[in-house]
């Protein structure tokens, strides 16, 4: 049985930096849904086509298609102790499936971390990351309708979490080993994974 989390938040709020060191730290596997499309755009596969003309307006890849990626790359991942969801679910369609997928699987989801940063941070690191990582979707108009997507259709989600006592929310307080520090103790005091 797999022990999993899900890490949840706006862009740029540090998903993928906090989920290396928690790979890392507890021995857990990593799954990223944006650097998965990210893979096909750049290998030229139909999905990454597909995916691209999403990515590149801020919009999210349909439920459908997101859906049986997650499940496809979550099955090819069976030996690990458990899985960081990173980028999933963005809208309550995504989380009832994955709540149904774990359940098929005899699997479990311990806790769903929610980073908290304010806007005018997010929007700053990720103007920041556009110069380093020259990501299409990483420019200003992009970014402002990342957000408005994630507050119509990823936002509700934490509602449902919430209702599911799993909901763990994280304010960043402007250092990235407090925020680690904290995301470690909710991992640890939940029972989701001991330290390797
Ligand atoms: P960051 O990685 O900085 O937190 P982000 O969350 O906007 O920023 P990614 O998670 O890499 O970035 O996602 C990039 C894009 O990939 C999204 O804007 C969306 O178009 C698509 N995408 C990723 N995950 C999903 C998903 N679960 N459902 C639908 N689309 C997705
Ligand atoms: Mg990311």
């Amino acid at each position: 049985m797999k022990k999993n989390l899900v890490i949840f938040g706006a862009p740029g709020s540090g998903k993928g930096t906090y989920s290396a060191e928690i790979a890392k730290r507890y021995g857990m596997a990593h799954i990223s849904t944006g650097d998965v499309l990210r893979e096909e755009m750049k290998k030229g596969t139909e999905l990454g086509k597909t995916a691209r003309g999403y990515i590149d307006e801020g919009r999210l890849i349909p439920d459908e298609l997101m859906i049986d990626i997650l499940a496809n790359v979550y099955d090819g991942m069976a030996d690990s102790t458990g899985v960081i969801f990173d980028g999933f679910p963005r809208t309550t369609r995504q989380a009832e499936a994955l709540e149904r997928m774990l359940a098929e699987r005899g699997d479990v989801l311990g806790i769903v971390v929610e980073l908290h940063v304010d806007e005018a941070t997010l929007m700053e690191r990720l103007l920041k990351r556009a110069e380093i990582e020259g990501r299409a979707d990483d420019n200003e108009a992009t970014i402002r309708r990342r957000f408005e997507v994630y507050h119509a259709q990823t936002e509700p989600v934490a509602a449902w979490f919430e209702d599911k006592g799993m909901r763990r929310v994280l304010t960043w307080k402007g250092a990235k080993e407090q925020m680690l520090a904290d995301i470690y103790a909710e991992i640890e005091a939940a029972g989701v994974a001991t330290p390797l």
